[in-house]
């Protein structure tokens, strides 16, 4: 059995998410504002990328260590050139490992089948709405919204299930859109998850003013088709989730900002130039590539991954506060969400 590293808050490590690219064809306004994220951008040089070998290095050891999720994310995952082939080579650490994947989902169409053949296990998709104009308006460079929803048929069509939908809200901007969405996947066996909007990076000019708690995005949808909770299935979900009275199948929400779950914190992040970051608001990562590319040995790397983990006391999210509101933190499309 693998041995189970445990933080200062008696949290296990579970779940490890790797950012494959920092670049991304969307321009999210919640996410890589297009005033930021422009021409100029400097993005990193293709040789500061962690290589697909050097990913499944660090994957293999961090399963070891009592790792049972792999989320692959970015930017947009789908940009990094032959990604079925890192799917091939994480699956093939461990065939029980719950591999998956969040994308915008514009090149998923392509790419879905060759994605289940490698051996991902299921998808996660972001849509923020099924308003082609708001849609539109939201990602900020014009994407129809119909390509998106193309992307997702595709991924059922190849097994990808169960299909998460993400779907960031937005105050005067999308709420008015949320049972829309609800009600179009409802009875589908696809769920959707409605994640506050949080103030991650420093870039996207957050305000809580923005931020629709998740309780009233339940009771919006619950007045219209009534919902009622459902119990977590592990520890360190994220989503809160409902379940329709009438059989419909369910929807969740991320409630980060309004009800944060801190305590059952147990993701770390690997950046894409292999800087590990024990909290999505982290101002800084420790290096793990340095150590990749300097010879380090697995067991060194163990003992680092020990040391970082044995000392994290992350919880952001529970202490939000002025003095950590002003904080240069890392941006979310830079260690994935
Ligand atoms: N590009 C992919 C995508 O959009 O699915 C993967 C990376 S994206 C950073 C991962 C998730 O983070 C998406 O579901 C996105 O909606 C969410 N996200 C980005 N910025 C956010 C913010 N400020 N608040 C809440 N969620 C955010
Ligand atoms: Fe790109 Fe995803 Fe960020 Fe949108 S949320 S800008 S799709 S990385
Ligand atoms: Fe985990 Fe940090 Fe988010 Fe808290 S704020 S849930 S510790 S990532």
């Amino acid at each position: 059995m693998a041995s189970v590293l445990k933080d200062l808050l008696g949290r296990p490590l579970r779940d490890l998410r790797i950012s494959v690219t920092d670049r991304c064809n969307f321009r999210c306004t919640y996410c890589m504002p297009k005033e930021v994220f422009g021409k100029e951008f400097q993005f990193l040089p293709r040789a500061g990328l962690l290589t697909f070998e050097e990913i499944t290095r660090l994957s293999r050891i961090f399963i070891s260590q009592g790792v049972r999720k792999l989320r692959i994310t970015g930017g947009e995952p789908l940009l990094r050139r032959d990604l079925p082939r890192l799917v091939a080579q994480l699956r093939a650490i461990d065939k029980g490992v719950d591999l998956t994947l969040t994308t915008n989902g514009s090149l998923l169409k392509e790419q879905a089948h060759d994605l289940k053949a490698a051996g991902l296990s299921r998808i996660t998709v972001s849509l923020d709405s099924l308003d082609d104009a708001v849609f539109r308006a939201m990602n900020d460079v014009d994407f129809p919204v119909t390509r998106v929803l193309d992307g997702i048929e595709a991924a059922r069509a190849a097994g990808l299930v169960p299909i998460k939908i993400n779907t960031v809200v937005k105050r005067g901007v999308n709420d008015d859109h949320v049972v829309d969405l609800a009600r179009h996947f409802r009875g589908t066996g696809f769920t959707v998850r409605f994640i506050e909007y949080m103030d991650v990076g420093s870039t996207n000019g957050w305000r809580l003013d923005d931020v629709v708690p998740a309780a009233e995005v339940i009771q919006r949808i619950s007045a219209e088709m009534p919902l009622e909770p459902l119990d977590s299935q592990y520890r360190g979900e994220v989503a809160e989730r409902w379940r329709y009275r009438d059989g419909g199948g369910e929807v969740g929400v991320i409630a980060s900002v309004t009800q944060p779950f801190c305590q059952d914190c147990t993701r770390a992040r690997l950046s894409a130039d292999g800087a590990l970051y024990t909290c999505l608001f982290a101002t800084t990562g420790q290096d793990l590539r340095s150590l990749l590319r300097n010879g380090a040995t697995d067991d060194d790397i163990v003992a680092t991954l020990a040391t970082i983990w044995g000392r994290r006391d992350d919880r952001y999210s529970e202490i939000r506060s002025e003095e950590t509101a002003g904080a240069a933190r890392v941006e979310m499309s830079r260690i994935g969400g």
